[in-house]
């Protein structure tokens, strides 16, 4: 078995991951980079061009997973495509958006051609599903005869439908764990490890780097959500929160409406919109199919206004009220980056960020700033004052690093290849696994260098 990274091996974005087996060649995953742009955000799908491509396995579908799947589809219009149900329905309404931005973004570049409605369509109509841990096998058209690659996907706690993958062949076993989380979030579980003996473990490392002081458990960022709201409320201020349409939309809803149904925060009306009520439809179709915290709540039931209702946005601070407008990075041109101009300039109000920001988006400038300072939220933009207060919270859907410590102690393999960290977190996880196994191979993957598993 050989395992080659297209992408996302030092860093995280556009996650592809290439392993043959018995002449058998499957894709892992195949993302886009959200933060470049042309061919740079794409995975190497030119590593690929004397190698067998017979298969890609999704692991869910957030854009840094599967957005480049259309290309690869382009380049090799053959591959069968496994994912789960959740993660296939989820597939359709976000490649569908993506499709209208980057007709947008690539209207003038010659590297790339956009994909199509239509080929979106025929793409999700391919798609195979597979439920979790229900076992399948993978064999290319050269593996002649010989035993097939057998594959399973397993619950992973990120988002709705999101998996690890295992894959088996001649006695080897390799467990990718994709994006994982292992604690509970509002609305989903924690992940499922597979049961038996593991060789490789390929790992994902995002909070490699991340104290995990930083990282408190939902419920108590949940309360410190409510007293801060609390405070806000109190001075007749409205809370905007820059979410992600697809998982940190429903869980933040969830949230805010447990916190309600508990008097820990007053009824004030809630505005969301476009992409991100779409998947919580998903979401509530699939609350009894997949393993969730409390099947009861059904998220589009839930008292919400619309934004794109609001004819002028001062009348958001009319009376207390909370906004969850995409995007969570508060990129431009998308709803929160709208609405975070106007936040700055309220005095009394708040914006409530929930998750990681990377340094290159408007978000992570946003989270350095406070109330007083002036702020630039991109190069173009001239400086703003920020009136409104700031306020970072940490509702993460990936898991912390002892997390992905004890899942490594927990499957106990031979071998353990890091990616989707920053060096730092690819060096820290690293370090920590030779610590607690100093027998264990631990490979850094790079783009383009083949490892052999076996
Ligand atoms: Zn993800």
């Amino acid at each position: 078995m050989k395992f080659l990274p297209l992408g996302g091996a030092g860093d995280i974005g556009a996650s592809c991951y290439y392993v043959e087996a018995a002449s058998t060649g499957i894709v892992l995953d195949c993302g886009m980079h959200p933060r470049k742009t042309g061919i740079d955000a794409m995975p190497r799908f030119d590593l690929l061009a004397e190698r067998p491509v017979d298969a890609a396995l999704v692991t869910h579908a957030h854009q840094d997973h599967l957005d480049a799947l259309p290309f690869l589809v382009q380049a090799a219009p053959h591959v069968r495509i496994v994912t789960t149900p959740q993660t296939r329905a989820l597939a359709e309404l976000t490649l569908h958006n993506a499709a209208g931005i980057l007709r947008e973004q690539y209207a003038d570049d010659p590297t790339i051609t956009p994909y199509s409605h239509q080929e979106i369509d025929l793409l999700v109509q391919s798609m195979e599903w597979r439920a979790y841990t229900e076992r399948f096998d993978i064999a290319g058209y050269r593996h002649q005869g010989r035993e097939p690659v057998k594959a399973s996907f397993h619950d992973a706690g990120h988002i709705l439908g999101s998996s690890s993958v295992l894959l088996q062949h001649d006695g080897h076993t390799v467990f990718f764990t994709g994006d994982i989380n292992l604690s509970s979030q509002q609305l989903l579980v924690g992940c499922t490890l597979p049961e038996g003996p593991v060789d490789t473990v390929v790992l994902e490392c995002t909070h490699g780097a991340t104290n995990s002081v930083t990282l408190p458990p939902w419920g108590v960022e949940a309360k410190r959500l409510a007293k801060e709201a609390n405070a806000v409320f109190g001075r007749a201020g409205s809370v905007l929160i820059p979410v992600f349409a697809l998982g940190k939309m429903q869980e933040m809803l969830a949230t805010v409406f447990a916190l309600m149904r508990k008097g820990s925060l007053p009824e004030v009306p809630v505005y969301t919109a476009g992409l991100g009520k779409k998947i919580c439809m998903v979401y509530d179709k699939n609350r009894f199919v997949v393993p969730v915290a409390n099947p009861d709540i059904e998220l589009l039931e839930l008292p919400q206004r619309n934004i794109f209702d609001v004819q002028r946005p001062e009348d958001y601070f009319r009376s207390p009220c909370i906004v969850l407008a995409a995007s969570g990075m508060v990129v431009e041109r998308t709803t929160s980056f709208g609405l975070t101009r106007r936040w700055l300039q309220q005095k009394g109000s708040a914006i409530f960020t929930v998750g990681y920001m990377d340094p290159n988006t408007p978000g992570y400038r946003l989270v350095s700033a406070r109330r007083g300072m002036s702020i630039c939220l991109t190069d173009t933009l001239p400086p703003q004052s920020v009136e409104c207060d700031i306020i970072p919270f940490r509702f993460s859907a990936h898991s912390r690093r002892e997390e992905l410590l004890s899942i490594v102690d927990r499957l106990s393999p031979s071998r353990v290849v890091l990616v989707h960290g920053d060096e730092p977190a690819i060096h820290w996880m690293g370090r920590a696994i030779l610590e607690r196994h100093p027998a264990m191979k631990v490979h850094t993957a790079e783009v383009g260098k083949e490892i052999h598993l076996s």
